[in-house]
């Protein structure tokens, strides 16, 4: 296991603002949000980034995007619309090796993304 900064958020090693969990997700406030409401859905095991998952993750998967829609209802932004991005390596703009799924929401969204 590599020193992995959102497995020690899972183990509360780091400080976070969760905002929901399910057996296999935890979402939490992103530190530098980039709308009015920024949220992280990562799994609690492992997983290094959106290539890494397989068959085996299908369950996982459907927990992540059941964890989505839990976030945009508790914050508000599921009537006005919401975006769920996933940045995977390095051309992806992917910073942090364990996979996340950035929901962001309260504002308008730009199209195409940079
Ligand atoms: P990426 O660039 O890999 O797609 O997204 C990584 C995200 O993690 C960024 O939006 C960044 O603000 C967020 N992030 C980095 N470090 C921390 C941290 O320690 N706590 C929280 N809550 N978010 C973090
Ligand atoms: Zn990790």
């Amino acid at each position: 296991m590599p020193d992995c900064l959102f497995c020690r958020i899972i183990a509360g090693e780091i400080p976070a603002t969760i905002i929901a969990s399910n057996a296999h997700c935890v979402a939490f406030a992103d530190i530098n949000p980039q709308a009015p409401v920024h949220a992280l859905v990562i799994p609690k095991k492992h997983v290094s980034g959106f290539i890494d998952l397989g068959p085996e993750d299908d369950i996982l998967i459907a927990q992540m995007a059941h964890l989505v829609n839990d976030v945009a209802g508790k914050l508000g932004i599921a009537p006005s619309g919401f975006r769920v991005v996933c940045n995977q390596g390095v051309n992806g703009g992917q910073t942090v090796g364990h996979l996340h799924w950035h929901v962001l929401g309260g504002r308008s969204m730009g199209w195409p993304p940079g």
